[in-house]
């Protein structure tokens, strides 16, 4: 029997300013091609890149939320390679001294140890015309991009996908990337080989490139642990190998020998200096470790656990709130506004169960975010109040939430223009219940006669009146009272 093991290997794009060596743009997705470009990024003869230090802090800053060891010292190195989309003939990286290392992320109980976490620039675009042409975007050549490879830990498809998704939410929690997958902020490349269950040797690895979602994340090594069993098992040899994913055919294919290290020749980049980070180091603008310690906000698994222990959500719940750092933010606009409440924890699951179902359908249906609601979590708890108190029912609030994006309005102001506000004023009922009293003779005589029945007939009468929106208990009051006297 055999037992896959997995090694990844990420890369996200930073969203600093500009780029990171030179003072362009950093806007790699820029509509007009070769628009954020300078003769430092489209690799002129004679120019000089600087380091952006706002990408230096961005990698220690995800470091740290990584558990890594920080480097005291570090530097840049050349990885020679050619491709059109390279205009150096060489890639700024970092080789035997990434700013992070030996970190870990703990996905399903599980460490999964991370190797390192490096700076580096990103390439240029080819782009290849139907007509045969091939043209290079130089928009992206150059911008920030981070590099994280784990320790081959992994041991199946679900961890992968797993670790893959929550480094994706640290990285936009913490706010360095947008970690888009399908627009390639983000992309993994998954390393895979097959060992035998009860040994510790390691097979031949394939390396698999191309995986632009979670999903292909998770059926490529599906594919790949398949397809890899069947050669071991046929009695062959897995071939060290770059391959590709295709989408459409749910199928790897080889793309190209994968080569080594040495082959890159990689020397030390001559044009930057070192890095020395830390108090220690009496350098005039030292990088300041504690300040981007403490600029880490609490992260999705901890909120996760938080979520579950403090407010008594479910999993499910507390993980569709906690992995999107804007419905966090807003579950926890919401339920500030309800710290003095004697329903505190039914106020915080009810607002729970509306953000994940239906706050969640209505920006399906207007295809908006969270962020775009057009009321406050202020309103919406508000809204929540009212619900509590039973001052509306369930199928109101619904529906008001609907309105309230579709108009930019509040929930609330458009219950009370509705008039969907349930009727609590007793003079208001009174009238209603006298008018009943006076339409049905015959129930209340069997009423002052001892049959305790016929006031629900009447109660029926009063939310028939005022269309299910009188407080049926008030109406019940108000009529024993009339028919008493
Ligand atoms: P390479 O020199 O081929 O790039 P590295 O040692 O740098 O290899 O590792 C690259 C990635 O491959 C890492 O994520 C690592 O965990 C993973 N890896 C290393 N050996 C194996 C293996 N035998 N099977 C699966 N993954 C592996
Ligand atoms: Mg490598």
């Amino acid at each position: 029997m055999y037992e896959a093991v997995i090694g990844l290997e990420i890369h996200a794009q930073l969203k600093t300013k500009t780029k990171m060596f030179c003072a362009s743009k950093n806007d790699p997705d820029a509509d007009t091609p070769n628009i954020n470009i300078c003769p430092i990024c489209v690799g002129h003869p004679g120019t000089l890149p600087s380091i952006n230090k706002k990408a230096v802090e961005y990698i220690i800053k995800i470091g740290c939320a990584l558990n890594c060891k920080i480097a005291e010292r570090t530097k840049f190195d050349r990885k020679n390679y050619f491709y059109p989309d390279i205009p150096k003939g060489y890639q700024i990286s970092q080789y035997d001294l990434p700013l992070c290392y030996e970190g870990y992320l703990e996905i399903l109980g599980k460490k999964i140890r991370i190797t390192r976490v490096h700076l580096e620039e990103d390439t240029a675009k080819s782009i290849h015309s139907t007509e045969g042409y091939s043209y290079v975007d130089f928009n992206r050549s150059g911008a920030p991009l981070m590099e994280l490879v784990t320790e081959p830990d992994i041991r199946n498809a679900d961890e992968a996908k797993e670790f893959c998704e929550n480094l994706q939410k640290i990285l936009q929690y913490l706010g360095v990337s947008d970690a888009n997958m399908e627009k390639g902020q983000m992309r993994c490349e998954v390393n895979i080989s097959l060992k035998k269950k009860d040994s510790d040797k390691f097979g031949t690895k394939v390396e698999i490139k191309n995986l632009n979602s979670f999903k292909a994340v998770r059926d490529s090594i599906a594919f790949e642990i398949k397809r890899q069993t069947e050669i071991l098992e046929s009695g062959g040899c897995v071939v060290q190998e770059t391959r590709g994913w295709d989408e459409n055919k749910k199928l790897t294919f080889s793309q190209r020998e994968k080569e080594s290290a040495h082959d890159y020749r990689y020397f030390p980049e001559p044009d930057l200096p070192f890095i020395f980070i830390g108090k220690e180091h009496k350098v005039e603008d030292i990088i300041d470790i504690d300040k981007i310690k403490t600029s880490i906000p609490e992260l999705p698994q901890k909120k996760i656990k938080r979520y579950q222990e403090e407010f008594q959500l479910s999993e499910k719940d507390a993980r569709t709130i906690a992995y999107d750092k804007d419905y966090a933010d807003f579950f926890e606009g919401v339920i500030s506004n309800f710290q003095d409440k004697k329903e505190k924890e039914r106020l915080i699951k009810l607002s729970a169960n509306y953000i994940t179902t239906d706050i969640k359908n209505v920006l399906i249906q207007t295809k908006r975010d969270i962020s775009e609601l057009g009321f406050t979590p202020k309103d919406f708890a508000e809204l929540i109040l009212i619900l509590n108190d039973g001052k509306i029912n369930s199928a109101v609030a619904k529906s008001s939430l609907l309105d309230a994006v579709n108009q930019n309005r509040t929930p609330v102001s458009i219950i009370e223009e509705k008039g969907l506000m349930q009727i609590n004023d007793e003079k208001q009922i009174e009238e209603i219940a006298k008018e009943v009293i006076s339409q049905n003779p015959n129930p209340v005589t069997d009423y002052k006669n001892g049959n305790q029945n016929s006031i629900q007939f009447l109660v029926g009468q009063i939310m028939a009146k005022t269309k299910g929106r009188a407080n049926p208990k008030l109406a019940r009051e108000v009529l024993e009272r009339l028919l008493q006297s």
